[in-house]
């Protein structure tokens, strides 16, 4: 049993002095708490303001300003944004709705945030297992893309991607792979959030043949999508070792100029760490920091391999640290120190990487993973609670694409980014703890609905701006494509 059972539940820095004047929501255990002003916008009795969608849920998670579960709470929208949060009558009593959607056996929380990921490599799913990365990379998955990439692939495979996602409650994803102008296209049309981290290689390949054309190309997709509300580029170098440092700086200079986020793998695994040593007679973050890399632009992703001064650096420059434990475990990379990191003052998002090292997009299935991970690193049951877990696969993501002050958490004047978790089933029985469940049960297969702001793209457990039938029959298709190419001499 959790230890906050028995006392209120508040993780705020800033306690509110007024909450115990305030009128309780009907609460069935000391885990569940009072709502304050702040999360209501309180309306005059007569005057109603109108909305389009009130949804009445059972649970409400709004991660932020508080990290609690609210009981028999509703939720106010108005186009693409959170109008208010409260108890249901008093959100009755405020607004009046085109549609009222009843969720009493759900957990209505923040969209997920998929910090890490190559959406299209779902088509390589399972293609190959059982191999270390190097291995992996240099012997499978590089030879099979300069085979098999073309747009029509990157197409067809961030579909079966986005589906699966969607399905799974994540509402936001950052995607690093060829054609980005095909990823980003993909996630517009299926009305999902992201970020398009444009992949910057010294290699030729499919889509670049160098990382000036990458350069040229992805900052052309950036002045597409500059307005965009869904769309956000930034850069994404593939790693240190794959990119020049004429080219490094080049990206490091067009992220200030055009305040970019950019996206690198970094410390994947031990290997990587030596053959910097090796190469440049350092580490390769020791070599970030000296072209003044490190910041909070940074998305520094997997970092499996930290000493403690290396810790210090990322928590001193607010780099974001992006965790893939799934990924990490089965190519044998290493653990993320993520307390260590936390405990530093990190902020530490959560990302599946592509589904062929992973195999899965379950992004509540990476957050039990930092879970369990933390907890047996430090042998000790208290290190990264399911509430931090959860904030990290919601708010900790945004915050890491610097989409927090947008997404993230369930705040009036935030755009409605949100899904519903369907608790009815036996394994969510008895629900004492609604954040323990969605972390430790297979909460990913019960999302129920999920809206990106305020469009719903998933309805009762169906996809509705994507034809899953399709997705699949695509996916298909391709299996037999990618197993006659290898059949063919190299
Ligand atoms: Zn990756």
């Amino acid at each position: 049993m959790a230890a906050e059972k028995g006392r209120r539940v508040d993780f705020s820095e800033d306690n509110d002095p007024t909450l115990d004047h305030l009128p309780a929501l009907k609460s069935t255990s000391p885990l569940f708490i009072i709502l304050t002003p702040s999360y209501t916008r309180l309306m005059s009795d007569q005057v109603k303001t109108p909305c389009d969608t009130i949804i009445n849920a059972g649970w409400v998670l709004p991660i932020a300003p508080r990290n609690i579960v609210l009981e028999e709470a509703s939720i106010a929208i108005g186009g693409e944004t959170i109008l208010a949060i409260g108890a249901r009558g008093e959100i009755e009593a405020g607004y009046v709705a085109q549609s009222n959607l009843q969720l009493p056996d759900h957990i209505v929380l923040p969209g997920l945030v998929n910090a890490h990921g190559h959406a299209a490599m779902s088509l390589f799913r399972g293609f190959t297992e059982d191999l270390p990365l190097q291995a992996w990379l240099k012997d499978s998955i590089w030879p099979l893309e300069s085979r098999l990439l073309t747009a029509e692939f990157v197409r067809d495979g961030t579909r079966l991607a986005l589906a699966e996602m969607i399905k799974a409650g994540i509402t936001c994803f950052s995607d690093m792979y060829f054609f980005p102008e095909v990823v980003a296209r993909e996630a517009q049309a299926a009305g999902l959030r992201t970020q398009i981290a444009f992949p910057v290689i010294k290699f030729a390949n499919a889509w670049s043949t160098s990382a000036a054309d990458a350069l040229h190309k992805g900052l052309a997709l950036h002045d597409t999508y500059r307005n965009d509300n869904l769309v956000h580029v930034a850069f994404g170098p593939h790693s240190t070792y794959s990119v020049s440092e004429a080219d490094l700086n080049k990206v490091m200079m067009y992220a200030e100029e055009l305040d970019l986020n950019i996206h690198i793998h970094l410390h994947e695994n031990a290997q990587e760490v030596t053959d910097a040593h090796n190469r440049i007679g350092r580490s390769w973050l020791v070599y970030l920091r000296e072209l003044g890399m490190l910041s909070p632009r940074l998305q520094a992703v997997h970092a499996t391999q930290l000493t403690p001064d290396e810790i210090a650096l990322l928590a001193e420059a607010g780099v974001q640290i992006i965790h893939c434990p799934h990924s990490n475990l089965k190519l044998a990379s290493g653990i993320c120190p993520t307390n260590q990191l936390l405990t530093a003052g990190v902020n530490v998002a959560l990302g599946t990487d592509g589904a062929a090292s992973n195999n899965s997009l379950d992004l509540l299935g990476e957050a039990r993973l930092a879970s369990l991970l933390a907890k047996h690193l430090e042998a000790d049951a208290a290190v990264l609670p399911e509430t931090k877990a959860l904030e990290m696969a919601t708010l900790g993501g945004a915050r890491a694409l610097g989409l927090g002050d947008k997404i993230g958490s369930l705040e009036p004047g935030k755009q409605a980014d949100l899904i519903a978790v369907d608790v009815s089933e036996p394994r969510f029985q008895p629900l004492y703890d609604p954040i323990a469940q969605l972390i430790h049960t297979d909460a990913g297969s019960a999302v129920s609905h999920a809206w990106v702001a305020g469009n719903a793209v998933l309805i009762e457990g169906l996809l509705a701006t994507l034809d899953e039938a399709s997705v699949v029959a695509a996916a298909k298709h391709w299996q037999a494509t990618i197993n006659r190419t290898c059949e063919l001499p190299a």
